[in-house]
């Protein structure tokens, strides 16, 4: 560790408290999606502007998306600039003003969801992780570096965007809309994370839901031979589906947890009321997380061949319906340089290796790898987001903000 990073170091130390309070100032403005019955993000981001105007930034830019169903009639963007010695390249740090409702009160046993609370060493609060945690962390990163008359190495850009939590419409895909960002951006997303900050996002899985309908025809239990048991053709198709997928589709890759494409059945609707009624619908469902190595379309297709099958074999009508369908974009090349880059960063300001990976959701930085810009989803959290009692270590708080400075600088 050279000596101006030390001296960073050391400005952030000091401002602790000051961290801690932002984080807790967030906190207590709620800003919940329209879907949610909330009131969007204005007022929140109210609070972050009059944060980050005493800061002097270079640059602050607003890129609001209008909509109707909040009181401000508009979704809003922020972007703050801070320009480096190297203005052509620029770092990203995007964050999200928006959370999750609450969920049921009773069960926020350390402090109510918006009155933040801290104990033994942790912010309690809805959004104190998800997503104050990071953005607090760049805001002050790059505080520091202004604090001390440092110049960034590149220029630093942090975004703090509208609706991620409802599929960022109204924040990420509105601001790549409106172009802002270059193939050669280094973009991190701070959206997700492990424990120690070792994991570096890169891939992800794609999702595809099914429901599977199955008709056959309702009759009396005591003379099956008049009707056809939709339940027992959809049990048989599911243990078959089952079976073809996992054998057809078994490719492991390392770089996942786990290393393989998952194919559950999960959710069952109810079909008859009585036991002595053969049911003439079933409906039945399964949830895949696919590799991007697979083509989901081939899947697809083999999924209603085999249904094909079925119904030839028992008369009964099998449909297949998708309940979601995304598909993984190509993962972010392991060379690229915001993956070296915050590697580097990681082995500098906290001594251990990171390790790359995929995972089996969906993530923002999916949005960016569409559009063939490399993007990182990286952030030192413990994974208590959208529960009861949400959290984020003071501790962590601190060393991400540390970590985006070094980023920064070097
Ligand atoms: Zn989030």
């Amino acid at each position: 560790m050279n000596m101006q990073s030390q001296n960073i170091f050391s400005e952030i130390e000091k401002q602790k408290n000051e961290i801690t309070n932002a984080l807790m100032e967030l906190i207590r403005i709620p800003a919940i999606a329209p879907e949610n019955n909330g009131q969007g993000e204005s007022t929140k981001a109210e609070k972050l502007m009059q944060m980050l105007k005493p800061i002097g930034f270079d640059k602050i830019e607003h890129f609001d998306a209008d909509d109707t169903r909040v009181p401000s009639g508009k979704r809003p963007n922020i972007i703050v600039y801070c320009y480096g010695q190297n203005p052509s390249e620029k770092l990203w740090i995007i964050t999200h003003l928006d959370i999750v409702p609450a969920g049921e009160e009773s069960l926020w046993t350390i402090t109510k969801p918006f009155e933040p609370t801290i104990k033994e060493g942790r912010i309690y609060g809805r959004g104190s992780e998800d997503n104050a945690h990071s953005m607090i962390a760049s805001v002050f990163a790059v505080k520091a570096l202004k604090n001390l008359g440092i110049k960034p190495k590149r220029t630093i850009a942090l975004a703090f965007v509208a609706d991620e939590e409802q599929g960022s419409e109204y924040g990420i895909q509105h601001l790549i809309k409106e172009g802002l960002f270059k193939k050669d951006d280094l973009i991190i997303v701070p959206d997700g994370g492990n424990e120690n900050g070792s994991f570096i996002e890169i891939a992800e899985k794609s999702a595809l839901w099914l429901r599977i309908r199955t008709i056959g025809k309702q009759t009396h239990a005591s003379r099956p031979s008049q009707g056809l048991n939709a339940h027992r053709i959809g049990m048989e198709y599911a243990i078959a589906l089952d079976k073809m997928l996992h054998q057809k589709y078994s490719l492991k890759d390392a770089y996942f947890d786990p290393p393989e494409s998952t194919f559950e059945p999960t959710k069952k609707d109810k079909n008859v009321d009585a036991v002595n009624i053969v049911p003439g619908e079933d409906i039945a469902y399964v949830d895949c997380r696919i590799l991007p190595n697979y083509d989901v379309e081939e899947i697809l297709n083999n999924i209603n061949r085999l249904a094909n099958e079925f119904e030839k074999k028992t008369g009964a009508i099998i449909k297949i319906e998708i309940v979601q369908k995304a598909v993984a974009p190509k993962p972010t090349d392991v060379d690229a340089e915001v993956v070296t880059m915050l590697q580097e960063a990681i082995r500098k300001t906290r001594g251990i290796e990171p390790k790359l990976g995929g995972i089996g959701g969906g993530t923002c930085a999916a949005y960016f790898r569409k559009i063939d810009i490399p993007a990182v989803v990286w952030s030192t959290v413990d994974e208590t987001a959208h529960q009861p009692n949400e959290n984020t270590k003071i501790e962590n708080l601190i060393n991400d903000t540390k970590t985006y400075a070094y980023l920064a600088t070097s």
